[in-house]
């Protein structure tokens, strides 16, 4: 019989993945450090420096010497989020593990509400944003339409609203580390995996300190990472464009044929011939290009490179050597 967790003490693992947070660190290290303190459980603090350029790495290995709960993982280069959460997660020992943002956004003290939804038989206890304080109108109402859109199309929905501060028990996280993707839109991932999941609401803090590392051309590849890895419909209605343009093509060529049989050859047909050549063109490259992002995903997949790249190592048992 497996030991039941839930009721006795537990093992508890934040991963926080950091690129130049070099001013948000020890805040956010002491508050979430006092929030974790008075759970009754072992707790560690995986922190990941995922290649930042300033000193977060010094402050980091500071709050290292002080408190033998963190950890620290650090990256040879910059990974992006996505990547730097998944290094964290695989070096996770937890039996919850919490990936939190380190710049104060997702407050810490929600962690209590976590682990009694989790107590209560729940594997997966998301935040969902309440209301998202610091973020511009246009990025509201761009991430509602991608919710809206992904939702409609893709086989498992995706809660709006939430980013990837969530409790996760270990059986979930022992199902993620089988996912070998290279596009890690783990949002996707952890509604993809299933098992029983609910939610806890909060309101979204600006920033601490520091600015978004991202911008919309940022924001653009992270969504269609998102709906190449969760749908083909993208790849697949090209098919159905075309029947249904080739199927109007024939009706029209009918019209026509009848046409000139009936009325005899007239010339003049520029404007239209130019409407038609110019569309199909448009559609023809529209469709590639959305081939090319699929196939462009296959390459990078096939060579089978590591997700990401670790340079050193502090506060593991695990020897890099
Ligand atoms: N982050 C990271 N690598 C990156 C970009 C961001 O590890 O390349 C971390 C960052 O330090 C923060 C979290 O991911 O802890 C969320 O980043 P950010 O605040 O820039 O995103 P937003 O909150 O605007 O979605
Ligand atoms: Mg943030």
């Amino acid at each position: 019989m497996p030991r039941d967790s839930r009721t006795s003490t537990f093992s508890l693992s934040v991963v926080t993945p950091m690129y130049n947070e070099e001013e948000n660190v020890d805040l956010f290290l002491t508050k979430l450090i006092a929030i974790l303190t008075k759970l009754t459980c072992d707790y560690t603090i995986i922190c990941v420096n995922d290649g930042s350029t300033d000193n977060t790495l010094n402050k980091l290995l500071a709050q290292y010497k002080k408190n033998s709960s963190i950890k620290i993982i650090n990256l040879s280069r910059n990974f992006g989020k996505e990547k730097a959460l998944t290094a964290g997660l695989d070096f996770s020992q937890g039996d919850v593990v919490i990936p939190i943002d380190s710049d104060l956004q997702d407050p810490p003290e929600l962690i209590q509400d976590m682990v009694s939804q989790w107590k209560k038989g729940f594997d997966v206890v998301y935040a969902t944003r309440r209301i998202r304080h610091g973020e511009s109108w246009f990025k509201r109402s761009t991430a509602s339409f991608f919710y809206k859109l992904i939702n409609a199309i893709s086989e498992t929905p995706i809660p709006e609203n939430t980013g990837d501060f969530r409790l996760i028990d270990k059986r979930v996280i022992n199902a993620i580390r089988q996912l070998p993707e290279e596009a890690r839109f783990m949002k996707g991932i952890f509604s993809w995996v299933g098992f029983k999941q609910t939610s806890v609401m909060y309101d979204r803090q600006p920033r601490n300190s520091g600015k978004t590392s991202w911008n919309y051309w940022r924001l653009w590849n992270f969504a269609i990472d998102g709906f190449t890895s969760f749908s083909h419909l993208p790849i697949k209605i090209w098919s159905y464009i075309g029947f249904t343009i080739s199927f109007l093509s024939l009706i029209y060529a009918l019209i026509l044929v009848s046409y000139v049989l009936t009325k005899g050859i007239k010339v003049p047909g520029y404007a239209s011939l130019m409407v038609v050549i110019l569309f199909l063109g448009g559609i023809n490259l529209i469709g590639l290009g959305v081939l090319g992002e699929y196939v462009g995903r296959i390459f990078i997949q096939v060579k089978r490179r590591p997700l990401y790249l670790v340079r050193e190592l502090w506060g593991f048992e695990r020897d890099l050597s």
